[in-house]
């Protein structure tokens, strides 16, 4: 038979699936596992939201809508942006996806000729990498420095500069590290861009999760000319607990944005017509439960920070954002568990889940091998007894 899609056939197998597969067996067997894995809020999806989708069903609006959304919602973004992020779009420059996930996709499509290069720094996303390449693009990852909290500079960027590149991604607060960029890192990157001709894709859906009084500037606020290249994605599943509803979108300028939306009529029509409902309840009620959600992580953040800066051998930049700790346990790779020897972060995953029924992100696909991302978006009891099993388990290598 001839041969499947050269680009497709390329993509890796996420480097997470091994410590899934022996999670399932283990679950199967009726273990109890202890999973510090969820790229999700614990929360339910608040009320107002889910009594707007009933609604929706009620009165019968689950027809096609327009594919790029109803205009309804693409103005209550508009609204959220100019508020929130001091940026001004009209509703023509808004698509609504199945998530921020498919609006990134879109971009890629949108933007990617073959082996255009797109500048990703590390750590990163495990998606981006794989979304480029299926748009015929070519990643290029930028290692920054942990030591550095992962910041961006002049020089890093211009090292990884080459005649090809196109586009840069941002994602801040970061997954895996929540790391958030401060304003003269994002004014770096504006006058890097502007002055080599380049996209930015700034993928803001963690901004509503922040700690300490934090908050995150989107790139695009930073003038107009930065504005005009910036193409800024965010969406409902992070900051309103509504991963399983799939909604997210773009903004940018209206020439990508035509693009974007002729892809998506093709491609997958229009996002849910209930879900797109319940999104519009999500900006327009109150965001008290926001609120809520972010000062119980923020005390889960404290307490699985601070536990982890007391055990040895192991270290993490202090998330400001976001719910993940990035853990590097570098120091530990080298010894050895009942005589099984730890080589990096996929088999301390492995072993860890084996031994202590503790599963954990290996991160070689977000570009660190030695790092575990840890995500407490679960309860302060389950955070707790999994990071006491971490701490013996830790102990008894050899
Ligand atoms: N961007 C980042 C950095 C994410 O971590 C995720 C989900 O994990 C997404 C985008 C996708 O979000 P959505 O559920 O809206 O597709």
């Amino acid at each position: 038979m001839k041969e499947l899609s050269n680009k497709a056939s390329a993509l890796k197998l996420s480097s997470t699936l091994k410590v899934a597969e022996i999670a399932s067996k283990l679950i199967s067997e009726g273990v109890d596992i202890i999973s510090f894995g969820p790229g999700e809020p614990d929360f339910p999806t608040p009320d107002n939201i889910c009594d707007a989708a009933i609604q929706a069903i009620n009165s019968g609006f689950t027809k096609y809508t327009n594919s790029s959304g109803i205009t309804e919602l693409r103005k209550a973004v508009c609204d959220k942006l100019k508020q929130d992020n001091n940026l001004d779009y009209t509703y023509e420059q808004i698509i609504i996806s199945n998530g921020a996930k498919h609006s990134i996709n879109n971009i890629f499509t949108a933007l990617l000729n073959d082996s255009d290069e797109v500048l990703i720094p590390d750590p990163y996303w495990i998606s981006y990498a794989e979304m480029v390449r299926l748009s015929g693009g070519v990643p290029v990852i930028m290692h920054t420095d942990e030591k550095n909290n992962f910041g961006l500079t002049s020089e890093l960027l211009e090292s990884y500069k080459t005649d090809k590149t196109k586009i840069i991604v941002l994602n801040s607060p970061n997954n895996p590290s929540g790391i958030i960029y401060n304003r003269s890192e994002l004014e770096l990157v504006a006058d890097f861009a502007v002055k080599n001709d380049l996209y930015v894709i700034s993928d803001e859906i963690y901004e509503k999760l922040t700690y300490d009084g934090k908050k995150c500037i989107s790139i695009a606020s930073l003038g107009n000319d930065i504005f005009q290249r910036t193409i800024v994605v965010n969406g409902f599943s992070k900051s309103y607990s509504m991963t399983g509803w799939r909604i997210g979108y773009s903004a940018s300028n209206k020439k990508i944005a035509g693009v974007i939306a002729n892809i998506q009529s093709h491609e997958s029509s229009n996002p849910n017509s209930i879900a797109q409902m319940a999104a519009l309840a999500a900006l327009k009620g109150s965001r008290d439960t926001v609120f809520k959600m972010c000062s119980e992580f923020a005390k889960r953040r404290d307490y699985i920070y601070n536990r982890i800066c007391g055990i040895r051998h192991v270290y993490a930049v202090k998330p400001q954002g976001a719910f993940y700790l990035f853990v590097n346990i570098s120091e530990l790779c080298g010894h050895k568990i009942n005589g099984r020897y730890l080589e990096n972060a996929d088999s301390f995953a492995e072993e860890l889940l084996r031994e202590m029924h503790v599963a954990v992100v290996p991160c070689r696909d977000f570009g660190y091998d030695k790092h575990i991302r840890l995500s407490f978006a679960t309860s302060m009891g389950v955070i707790r007894e999994g990071l006491d099993r971490i701490e013996k388990f830790i102990a008894s290598l050899e």
